[in-house]
């Protein structure tokens, strides 16, 4: 029998709920598929900051590389905000991902029919919505140098090299080789040099790429075009700061960003994790919306693990959760047959997964 090993990273806020409720979901899919799962726990965030004095312990890093994956939760609140900036649990999430190299994030916006009501914008608009958006993760104005401030000035740097943009642009060809055929590269080439640079070499890529049709898109009109046309993307290829900005806007596309997954991958150890922050608002009273950290455990089942089934059987949980009225309070306003907990939602769907004949 197979045994993974997995690195848990819970952080602050929410994040210690919303794992849980995967862990569980986890269980349940790897004992009727035949597989077993050992967890190692480590910290990261302002949690670590307490106990370590340091957002990433080494002990942090050195238990995700010795893993098959990373299943994460969120970091951050307010009660670390005014730490130096080394300090803040931010930065550990920064140097994470630079550490274990996932310099490509995937971030798939899906619309559940059940919930069609649940977006802002009408149900024609977003029905069928099935987009990915390929996100470069490591590099870009987050990591670029300079970067300071001064009492009167603050500034950053937005740089790529070619090596970057050409490993990030094979991510999303191959990714829309699986899926429409379809890029759509964001950039705002008609001010930004680093933008330029950025369109010319997904240029290059995409000619090993044939059958995949590529578009280009200024960033501001994409910010605009999700809103009034979101079917017309099928991958939507960013940089860091837009893929950023441009996949919480899509999360409203399905309703709430309690329901979307991310995967980060690209070196040997990928870091799965909801797209939403650690929403210290609501941590502790019980109704985060688990269903995006269970779908990126689905996600590490499927790209990390080649674990197909059982990550299908997830899947299907969630939709048959959704479908039965289901709902956590953040969309408990549409359709809900019944209003749940964050835990009750983890065990509904952990059962339905069980069951799942797949
Ligand atoms: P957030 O995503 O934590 O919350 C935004 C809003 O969405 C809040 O109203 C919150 O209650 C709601 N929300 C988020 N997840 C939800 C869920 N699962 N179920 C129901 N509602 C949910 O963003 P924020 O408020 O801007 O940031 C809070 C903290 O999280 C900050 O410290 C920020 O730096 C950090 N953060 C961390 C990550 C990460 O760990 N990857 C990502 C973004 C923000």
């Amino acid at each position: 029998m197979a045994t993974y090993k997995i690195a848990l990273i819970k952080g602050d806020g929410i994040g210690p709920e919303i794992i849980d409720e995967a862990v569980k979901v986890l269980d349940a899919v790897a004992s009727t598929n035949g597989f077993g799962i050992k967890y190692k726990e480590v910290l990261m965030g302002g949690i670590a900051y307490d106990v370590f004095g340091d957002p990433l312990p080494q002990e942090t890093i050195t238990t995700a590389m010795e893993s098959d994956a990373v299943l994460f939760g969120a970091i951050g609140g307010e009660k670390w905000d005014n730490l130096p900036r080394e300090k803040r649990p931010e930065s550990g999430l920064l140097r994470f991902r630079k550490e274990l190299g996932v310099f490509a994030n995937l971030r798939p916006a899906t619309v559940f029919d059940e919930l069609i009501n649940a977006s802002s914008l009408k149900p024609e608009i977003i029905k069928g919505v099935d987009l990915m958006v390929v996100r470069e993760l490591i590099g870009g104005i987050y990591f670029g140098e300079p970067k300071g401030r001064d009492e009167n000035k603050g500034w950053n740097t937005m740089v790529y090299t070619r090596s970057e943009v050409n490993r990030i642009a094979h991510v999303a060809f191959k990714s829309a080789m699986e899926r429409d055929k379809r890029v759509c590269s964001i950039d705002k080439a008609n001010v930004l040099d680093v933008s330029q640079l950025w369109r010319e070499e997904v240029e290059e890529v995409a000619k090993e790429y044939p059958e995949v049709q590529l578009t280009h898109m200024y960033v501001d009109n994409a910010a605009m075009q999700l809103i009034r046309d979101p079917k017309q993307f099928d991958v939507m290829l960013t940089g860091n700061i837009f893929g950023d900005i441009l996949s919480d806007e899509a999360s409203m596309l399905s309703g709430s960003i309690g329901l979307l997954p991310s995967a980060s991958v690209g070196n040997k150890v990928g870091v799965f994790e909801p797209i939403h922050g650690s929403a210290p608002d609501i941590a502790g009273q019980g109704i985060a919306n688990p269903i995006a950290t269970i779908s990126s455990a689905s996600m590490m089942l499927r790209y990390a693990l080649n674990e197909i089934e059982a990550a299908d059987k997830i899947d299907a949980a969630i939709a048959k959760a959704l479908s039965e009225g289901y709902r956590t309070k953040d969309i408990s306003m549409y359709d809900a047959k019944e209003v749940c907990s964050t835990s009750e939602m983890g065990s509904i769907i952990a059962n339905y997964a069980a069951q799942c004949k797949h």
